[in-house]
């Protein structure tokens, strides 16, 4: 319904010399759509709902402001790319729930992001809300929301919600690679909750009342249940990809799950982690963990964080490099939500900055979003829905649970 197959299969003809899918160059070249697509992400607001800037600056210091030689994001590729709301990532790492210290964490990374917009007022601005996000998009500014990554920063107190929410919070992701004093986590074995903890069900209600929007990355299917059940606003999955091409991997959102957000007015904002995308990245990713954990076995005095890059690079030259998925994997992620709930219930959370170097060819950096509009362009979809997946779709549900909120 949304894809004109006799256009798709004549560009590629014209493209490639000959009409199968499966020899379009994984970089598109510069063609007419190429410039359609310039336009159209020029044009119209491009939201992204995770990238993990403030976590990367707090890693290593750079002025993203001005070009950096590292990173998924700076600001002349963001205008490149035609980014104009950049969901910044306040990400605790899990293990801080059991050592104490989360919120300090968060408190010191908002401050970081309030410190990039005022030392760049002629570039940044926080968004507090939707009108803000339009306002500041006339006025040339690129949007910097706020998303926290883990709710541990709440730390069992319901007001810390709304001081939360006073600091520009957005949305909550309720866990992260844990399970937390609020939810189960899909990476974690231990179930405590079976889903939610009665904290839990408070804070989703908290935070329809304050209007901030939950976030369903990272938690267990019992947990996205509960939350679908319990919530009076749409929801989002801010940075997940569609478990059909990942069977097994729950950190995805399967068909059934995908349909009843869609279903309730939400949206899932793909991710674009080469490993959320293709199987055969996550078979090589699988393979290289478990090669990790044996090696760290063997060597108890080493620390993960320690080995993590050069053990990479020692298993790339016994077993290849990782192989990365491409735009055109990606795209098929959008159309599989297309296909299953329609245009208005997908959107982009690519995880800039948060998936290292396993970005897919085509999709690398903040300046890679035309790429992406014109692989949809090429794929048949019309302009106003590529609209809506770039951003109006996350903006729709932005409104909704303000307008639920001061209601
Ligand atoms: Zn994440």
């Amino acid at each position: 319904m949304f894809k004109n197959t006799a256009f798709t299969a004549l560009t590629l003809a014209l493209l490639t010399g000959c009409g199968s899918a499966a020899s379009l160059p994984d970089v598109v070249r510069d063609t007419d759509s190429a410039a359609a697509a310039r336009r159209i992400a020029q044009s119209s607001i491009i939201a992204d709902t995770h990238i993990d800037v403030p976590y990367r600056l707090e890693k290593n210091p750079a002025d993203i402001s001005a070009a950096t030689e590292d990173g998924d994001f700076d600001y002349p590729r963001a205008v490149t790319g035609g980014l104009n709301v950049a969901f910044m990532s306040i990400y605790t790492p899990a293990k801080l729930e059991a050592d104490g210290g989360s919120r300090k964490v968060a408190e010191s990374l908002i401050d970081k992001v309030d410190g990039i917009v005022e030392q760049s007022p002629d570039k940044f601005a926080i968004a507090r809300n939707v009108a803000d996000v339009r306002e500041q998009f006339k006025a040339g500014l690129i949007s910097l929301p706020l998303g926290m990554e883990n709710g541990s920063p709440i730390e069992g107190d319901l007001r810390n919600i709304g001081h939360f929410y006073n600091r520009g919070i957005r949305y909550i992701t309720l866990t992260h690679s844990l399970s937390n004093h609020i939810a189960d986590s899909s990476y974690d074995d231990h179930r405590q909750w079976h889903g939610l903890s009665e904290f839990g069900f408070d804070v989703v209600r908290e935070m329809n009342r304050l209007g901030m929007m939950i976030d369903v990355s990272h938690v267990t299917d019992a947990a996205f249940w509960q939350i679908i059940a319990t919530s009076k606003t749409p929801v989002i999955a801010s940075h997940s990809s569609a478990r059909h091409f990942t069977p097994g991997f729950e950190r995805n959102m399967n068909d059934e799950m995908i349909v009843a957000l869609a279903k309730r007015g939400g949206v899932i904002q793909i991710n674009f982690g080469s490993s959320f995308i293709s199987q055969t990245t996550r078979d090589y990713s699988d393979a290289r963990s478990v090669a990790r954990k044996q090696y760290l076995a063997q060597n108890p005095d080493l620390r993960e964080d320690d080995i993590y890059r050069s053990f990479a690079e020692s298993y790339a030259e016994e077993h290849g490099p990782l192989p990365f998925a491409t735009l055109n994997d990606v795209l098929d992620h959008f159309d599989h939500v297309v296909s299953l709930v329609g245009v208005d219930h997908v959107g982009i959370g690519s995880d800039y900055d948060g998936v290292g170097d396993s970005l897919p060819v085509g999709l690398k950096d903040v300046a890679s979003y035309p790429n992406l509009v014109q692989g949809l362009l090429e794929r048949g979809y019309r302009e106003a829905d590529i609209v809506k997946i770039l951003g109006e779709n996350l903006l729709r549900v932005w409104q909704a649970v303000e307008d639920h909120a001061r209601s």
